[in-house]
């Protein structure tokens, strides 16, 4: 229920919630399949635009509920074709939403929290310390946004996106209940029909929550790893020092084995120079994932001013890379998108009202920024 209207909202209602809506108003439950489809498949907010519902039941639906989406803030193009969304959530702040087609592949990196609070050291979202958790509708508002931007026909779905990553802003394992809801919209055919293999979620470890997730879905999986040891890990991802690599990585197998054969777990890792970009890291990594199935995905650090981190070079880069493939790991470099709008991975910043006040160190750089003329909501560029 919305604090400032006092309607439901029914853009974030998975279908099993919407039919209980529609019983709940003593309507048919089929309503709730009829609905999601003007919602996610047509892009529709307006329930006169539902020609298939009655003028009654539309003047009902009216009175008790609507469709609402993040608002729009901004929604930049790049030359490369990534497009990435500035939108504001009930809580003031603003979070980002990036997609880059590629190949046959249109993939849209979702955010789930306004801020983090997991603080990992090479994170401008974590240096800005955690605001809050988006809702359901917020989460999977940003595909219906991005979706509606394709022209929001059927037909264009496949085409325009194909996968759904959440690795956008914030931890998505700390807002469960909702970044739950929205996979399962964007996994339903009367949404947006993704398969499960296509929506990944990545977290940095927060081992109870995968086996929760365990329990409820099964989207793929990818872990933020950055560190093959525990004393490195603490310093570079914190809720390691609450759950270390072992128990872990013991956790990431359970929720794999579980997927049947052929389902990996994705493993990230931020490349970041002199820290854990050397040989006897990439060695390390090679005993640690020696048993399980997984592919990596090395991201060469996205710089933000003040991190005090830099990137390797592309020579440290492609020697860490192959000491992996050598070892038989199916191994790729992120390749960075959307740099002319600020859209690299790791370098959404949204505008996070932080009320963790973590970020006090950061503030002056932001008004740096800020004076720096940015022209739109956008600004970490280095
Ligand atoms: N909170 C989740 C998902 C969002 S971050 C998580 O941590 O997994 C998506 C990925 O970008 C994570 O692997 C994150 O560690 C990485 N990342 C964060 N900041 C980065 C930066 N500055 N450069 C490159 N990758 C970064
Ligand atoms: Fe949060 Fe992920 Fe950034 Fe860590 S890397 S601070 S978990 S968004």
């Amino acid at each position: 229920m919305s604090e400032s209207t006092g309607k439901v909202n029914l853009l974030g209602l998975t279908q099993p919630q919407l039919e209980s809506f529609f019983e709940s108003m003593g309507e048919k439950r089929f309503r709730a399949g009829q609905i999601m489809k003007w919602i996610h498949h047509f892009g529709v907010d307006d329930f006169d635009a539902m020609t298939n519902v009655g003028k009654a039941l539309r003047e009902k639906l009216k009175a008790r509920a609507e469709i609402r989406g993040p608002e729009i803030v901004s929604e930049d193009i790049s030359s490369d074709g990534t497009r990435k969304w500035v939108v504001r959530v009930a809580s003031g702040s603003c979070v980002e939403t990036v997609y880059i087609p590629q190949g046959g592949r249109g993939t849209l990196c979702v955010s789930s929290q306004a801020g983090c609070a997991l603080d990992c050291s090479f994170c401008s979202t974590g240096k800005q310390g955690f605001n809050s958790n988006l809702t359901a509708a917020e989460v999977i508002g940003q595909v219906w946004i991005a979706n509606k931007s394709f022209g929001s026909v059927p037909a264009k779905i496949d085409r325009a996106i194909t996968n759904v990553v959440m690795m956008g802003m914030g931890e998505p394992l700390l807002n469960f209940d909702n970044v739950v809801s929205a996979m399962q919209i964007m996994m339903d055919d009367l949404g947006y029909g993704i398969s499960k293999r296509k929506v990944t979620l990545s977290t940095s470890g927060v081992v109870p929550m995968i086996d929760e997730l365990a329990k409820v879905i099964d989207v793929s999986l990818a872990l933020s790893l950055h560190a093959p040891n525990d004393e490195l890990r603490n310093v570079l991802v914190p809720i390691n020092k609450k759950y270390p690599l072992e128990m872990l990585l013991a956790a990431c197998q359970r929720y794999i084995s579980r997927l049947g054969e052929k389902r990996v777990l994705t493993i990230e890792y931020t490349l970041l120079k002199g820290v854990n970009d050397q040989p006897e890291h990439a060695a390390q990594m090679i005993e640690l994932l020696a048993d399980i199935p997984c592919k990596i995905n090395l991201i060469p650090f996205n710089p933000f001013p003040h991190s005090g981190y830099e990137r390797p070079s592309n020579n440290a880069i492609r020697r860490f890379q192959d000491i992996l493939h050598k070892a038989g790991h199916n191994v790729t470099v992120r390749t960075t998108r959307g740099e002319d709008i600020d859209a690299a991975c790791g370098q959404l910043v949204g505008q996070v009202m932080d009320r963790t006040r973590r970020s006090e160190r950061y503030i002056a750089v932001r008004e740096l920024q800020s004076e720096a003329g940015a022209t739109h909501l956008a600004t970490n560029r280095s």
